[in-house]
């Protein structure tokens, strides 16, 4: 990815990192003062709302990111994470075949490395591809520094690139759904959108498909992003059991289109092509 890019990027990192030290400066002067309790308050108020930016999904609090599509259409979005795998992702194309819907796989990019035939038999499909990370650190992701993230984020668009060149991909989704305050420069340096999602069932830990399923069913209606995840124990019941409810639904379920808006959630950002 272009150099020049990625320093602007590091710069924009590190000014945002010495401006989120500037309430600790204000608690060191309030212990200073004496103001004990004052300097409690605020370095307590300070790192749960960092704590809450980073953790929480859908909280927008360090940068822009879409969490649902635009009301008013009959469109859902169904994602699904942590591909491609050799036994799941064929069964699952398959299954989203015989329901006739589109889905957009969130991939990792050493997995799919491995597997290059399998990213290609997705785009081949009519589904489109996003960018997981290269390597899904998932338990570590909330907690990497800017120059890492770069490398997981930009790494993943090589490697895909590197396989469907026609097909770059234009979403990132952040493992484990942990954004910190640099992740959001590093997406938009890439020309990326940061997208979330609306419904899930958890099943990457829940390992019951009926329950799973209801949870995503409780939570679908127009304009919700469906999450399910590939390389679970159940991952291919897991999408024969959505892809029937979402297909039941009545709900048209397709890849975005290029001009697909979204919610007012997401503010909006200039796309630049990617270095
Ligand atoms: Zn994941």
């Amino acid at each position: 990815m272009n150099a020049e890019v990625r320093s602007r990027c590091m710069r924009r990192s590190r000014a945002r990192r010495a401006l989120s030290l500037l309430p600790l400066l204000i608690v060191g002067l309030l212990v200073w003062f004496g103001q004990f309790v004052a300097a409690g308050a605020l370095f307590i108020s300070v790192m749960a709302t960092v704590m809450i930016g980073t953790l929480v999904p859908r909280c927008a609090l360090f940068g822009p990111m879409i969490k649902q599509l635009r009301s008013g259409g009959n469109c859902t979005l169904l994602t699904i994470d942590d591909g491609p795998h050799p036994q799941h992702t064929p069964a699952i194309l398959d299954i989203l075949d015989e329901h006739r819907l589109k889905a957009v796989f969130f991939l990792v990019g050493e997995r799919a490395a491995k597997h290059p035939y399998l990213v290609r038999e997705i785009v081949a499909r009519g589904h489109e591809i996003g960018n997981h990370t290269q390597t899904h650190p998932a338990a570590m992701f909330w907690s990497l520094q800017a120059p890492q993230l770069w490398r997981e984020i930009s790494g993943c668009q090589e490697t895909l690139m590197s396989i469907c060149p026609e097909h770059p991909p234009r979403f990132f989704r952040p493992p484990a759904g942990h954004h910190n305050m640099f992740t959001s420069l590093i997406v938009q340096a890439l020309g990326l959108r940061m997208l979330i999602w609306s419904a899930r069932g958890f099943d990457g830990v829940a390992q019951n498909v009926d329950l799973i399923t209801r949870r995503i069913r409780r939570r679908l209606k127009a304009d919700s992003i469906v999450l399910i995840h590939e390389g679970t124990p159940v991952a291919v019941e897991v999408a024969r059991s959505v892809a029937t409810m979402m297909a039941e639904s009545g709900l048209e379920c397709s890849t975005p289109p290029a001009d697909l808006s979204f919610s007012d959630d997401e503010m909006v950002v200039e796309r630049r092509a990617a270095p």
